[in-house]
C-alpha cells in the first residue's frame, strides 16, 4: 500500500509557504489521492503556473513542468493529447488560473480536455504582495485596492460549467478529506475537470481583511461552507457569500483526444479502403 510520501520529495522542505498558508494542505491531498489510487509515478504529468500554489511541483516526485505565468493549462493540454495514457493534472492560484490565464480555463473546459485543474482559490495574488485578482470578492482590500475592490468576482464553478467542463466540484482547506475525495473523483472523470480549493492567504487577503489568523481564516471557511444539497433548498440571497462545497457538475462526455482519434481512425480506413 502507498503512502502519500511516495509521491513527495522531502529533500526540498522546508517549503516556502507562509506559516498557516493553506497550499500546503493541498499538496498533501494531491500526493494522498495519488498514492489512494496508487498511480505508478511514472504514468503522472503535472503543468503548474507561477505564484505561491504554483511552487507546489517542487514538493512532488513525479514529472513536472513549471511553465509561465497564466498558461499551465496549455501545458497540460499539449501533454494530454501527446500521450493520453498519463494521468495528467495542473495546478495554478487564482492569479495564475482564473485572471492572467483565464482564457485557457475556458477552452480548456470547452474541449473537455483529459485533465484535472486544481485552483488554489485565496482571492489575491499572494506570492507578489497581495493584488486584486479575477476571484476577490467585491469590496475587499487588497493591495491594489486599498479603499475596496469595485469589480465582481468570477464564480469559478460556475465558469467552468458554463463552458463546458464535465466535472467541477469545490472544498476548502477545512476539510481535507472531502477534498481528497473530490480530487479523486476528478482524475476518474475522462474529460476536463475542475478542483476548486479554497486556500487560505493569511499573510495577505487575510491580514487586510483583518479575517484573523490562519486558525481563525480555518474557522470562518467552515462557517461558510454549504453542502451543495443542503444548497438546492436555499434562496440566492441566503447563499450570498456562502461556499457551496461538494459536486457540482458531473455531466461526462466524449474527451477531445477520444472524439480527435475516433476521426483519425475513420479517416485512415477511408483512405485504404479507396487505395485497396
Ligand atoms: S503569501 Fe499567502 S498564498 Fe502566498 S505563501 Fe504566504 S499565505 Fe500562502
Amino acid at each position: 500500500m502507498k503512502s502519500y510520501k511516495d509521491y513527495m520529495l522531502f529533500n526540498k522542505l522546508p517549503h516556502t509557504w507562509c506559516a498557516g498558508c493553506g497550499d500546503g494542505i493541498i499538496l498533501q491531498s494531491i500526493a494522498a489521492v495519488m498514492a489512494e489510487m496508487e498511480i505508478d509515478k511514472h504514468d503522472i504529468a503535472l503543468a503548474s503556473g507561477i505564484g505561491c500554489f504554483g511552487r507546489v511541483d517542487d514538493y512532488l516526485d513525479i514529472n513536472c513542468m513549471h511553465v509561465t505565468h497564466g498558461r499551465a493549462l496549455p501545458a497540460a493540454t499539449g501533454i494530454a493529447l501527446g500521450n493520453p495514457n498519463l494521468t495528467v493534472l495542473c495546478t495554478m492560484g487564482d492569479g495564475d488560473g482564473a485572471t492572467i490565464g483565464g482564457n485557457h480555463l475556458i477552452h480548456a473546459a470547452r474541449r473537455n480536455i483529459n485533465v484535472t485543474a486544481i485552483i488554489a482559490n485565496n482571492y489575491n495574488y499572494g506570492q507578489t504582495g497581495g493584488q486584486y485578482s479575477a476571484t476577490t470578492p467585491t469590496h475587499s482590500i487588497t493591495s491594489t485596492s486599498p479603499y475596496g475592490h469595485v469589480e465582481h468576482n468570477f464564480d469559478l464553478c460556475k465558469l467552468a460549467e458554463a463552458a463546458g467542463a464535465t466535472f467541477v466540484a469545490r472544498a476548502t482547506t477545512y476539510n481535507p478529506v472531502q477534498m481528497r475525495k473530490l480530487i479523486r473523483q476528478g482524475i476518474e472523470n475522462k474529460g476536463f475537470s475542475l478542483i476548486e480549493c479554497m486556500a487560505a492567504c493569511p499573510t495577505h487577503y487575510g491580514r487586510y481583511n483583518k479575517q484573523g489568523d490562519a486558525a481563525a481564516m480555518l474557522k470562518r471557511y467552515n462557517e461558510l461552507t454549504v453542502p451543495v444539497e443542503k444548497a438546492k433548498n436555499m434562496t440566492p440571497e441566503e447563499l450570498e457569500g456562502k461556499l457551496v462545497t461538494g459536486v457540482l457538475v458531473n455531466n461526462p462526455r466524449p474527451d477531445y483526444y477520444t472524439m480527435y482519434k475516433k476521426i483519425i481512425d475513420e479517416q485512415s480506413a477511408a483512405y485504404e479502403a479507396a487505395q485497396a
